[in-house]
């Protein structure tokens, strides 16, 4: 499925830019600098498929990409930057929220989280959209490299009381480390099933 078989298809501002709803679909999300282009880059084997750390002020767009012309991937833009302008963010909100809300072949959201800090309140208000969309969502940890084992089961502890609270939430939560390939067998093994 990922293989040397991934395409970046179109970056999407509005709803009618979306690709057909003709394949299964999973997302990214996840707070800006959580290492979310790293790990697609780090699934998919490419270098600069997503490109690293989107700047505050670029227009924020869906990026979509094409696994083996079977799936869909998506890269939803990195939230929780305080400096966006209101109008930026809320408009980034209403695109988010009928995105989520309105794709039906949508199979799963994967909400990326540090490992360092685990679950903060402004991965929740993602969650509540996917609770509210029906998106069953999945708790990804990133750079687990980067913490002891005490502090990854606190930070593990955390995302799991918070996952508790929301219904949309799948209960397994996968770790993964870019740099050192933790993970992405397992992700790739969940996106793969998914039909
Ligand atoms: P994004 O804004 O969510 O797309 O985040 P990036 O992928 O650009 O990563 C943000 C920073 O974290 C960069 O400096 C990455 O090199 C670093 N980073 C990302 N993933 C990992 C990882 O698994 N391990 C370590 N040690 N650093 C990572």
């Amino acid at each position: 499925l990922f293989a040397g078989e991934v395409e970046f298809l179109k970056g999407v501002v509005a709803m009618d830019g979306l690709p057909p709803a003709d394949r299964p679909e999973i997302c990214f999300a996840g707070r800006s600098n959580v290492g979310k282009s790293s790990l697609i880059n780090a699934l998919t084997g490419r270098k600069a498929l997503a490109r690293a750390s989107n700047t505050p002020g670029r227009t924020q767009e869906i990026n979509f990409f094409t696994l083996a012309e079977s799936h869909y991937l998506v890269d939803l833009p990195g939230y929780g930057y305080a400096e966006a302008p209101l109008p930026k963010v809320q408009a980034w909100q209403r695109l988010l929220k009928a995105y989520l809300a309105g794709r039906p072949n949508l199979r799963r959201a994967f909400v990326l989280i540090d490992s360092r800090h685990g679950a903060k309140p402004v991965d929740e208000e993602i969650m509540q959209l996917l609770d509210s969309a029906a998106v069953t969502f999945q708790a990804v940890m990133t750079k687990a490299d980067k913490v002891k084992a005490a502090d990854r089961e606190k930070s593990l502890e955390t995302t799991r009381a918070v996952l508790a609270k929301h219904p949309a939430a799948f209960p397994e939560i996968v770790l993964t480390s870019s740099e050192k390939g933790d993970g992405l067998e397992v992700l790739r093994a969940i996106i793969a099933q998914m039909s």
